[in-house]
């Protein structure tokens, strides 16, 4: 299948449409879910395209792993979360709905199950989350 150049996130790439941007480097760039399935959910994007990891090069997930490394580290400082779950899925089949390459991070509590998908959050909340997160960043 061929990369889409008017998917979603390579319009949030191109500045086309807004996100709650937490962090970047050269090769990454990290923003916050608009339906998060929790507090602090957050996504890791290539800023090259593919469509996800299957035609993705070893320099992209390399560079994508780092940083969802990093933001593991952000979103459990930024939530006093115990731990964090890493989703990534490929083609539609396999779960995936925007098909340009991303990892979800979800900070996760104890006894407190992911919420269902689907549910667009309120944009002060989550700016008031991505704050935190870029708060925990810059401390590290
Ligand atoms: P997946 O392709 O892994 O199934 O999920 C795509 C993810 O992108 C979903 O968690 C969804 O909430 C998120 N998403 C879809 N459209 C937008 C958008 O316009 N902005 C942001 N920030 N996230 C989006």
């Amino acid at each position: 299948m061929a990369y889409d150049n008017d998917n979603i996130f390579a319009k949030i790439l191109r500045g086309e449409i807004p996100s709650e941007k937490l962090y970047e480097d050269d090769e990454t760039y990290v923003f916050m879910d608009i339906m998060p399935r929790a507090e602090g959910h957050c996504l890791i994007i290539p800023k090259t395209p593919c469509r996800n990891m299957l035609d993705a090069s070893d320099d992209q997930l390399t560079a994508c792993l780092r940083t969802t490394r990093l933001m593991g580290h952000a979103v459990m400082k930024a939530f006093g979360a115990g731990g964090v779950t890493v989703q990534q899925f490929n083609e539609g089949v396999g779960g995936q709905e925007v098909f340009h390459l991303h990892y979800h991070v979800l900070p996760r509590h104890e006894g407190v199950s992911l919420r269902p998908p689907g549910k667009m959050e309120d944009m002060a909340v989550l700016k008031a989350n991505a704050d935190k997160i870029r708060a925990a960043l810059a401390g590290m």
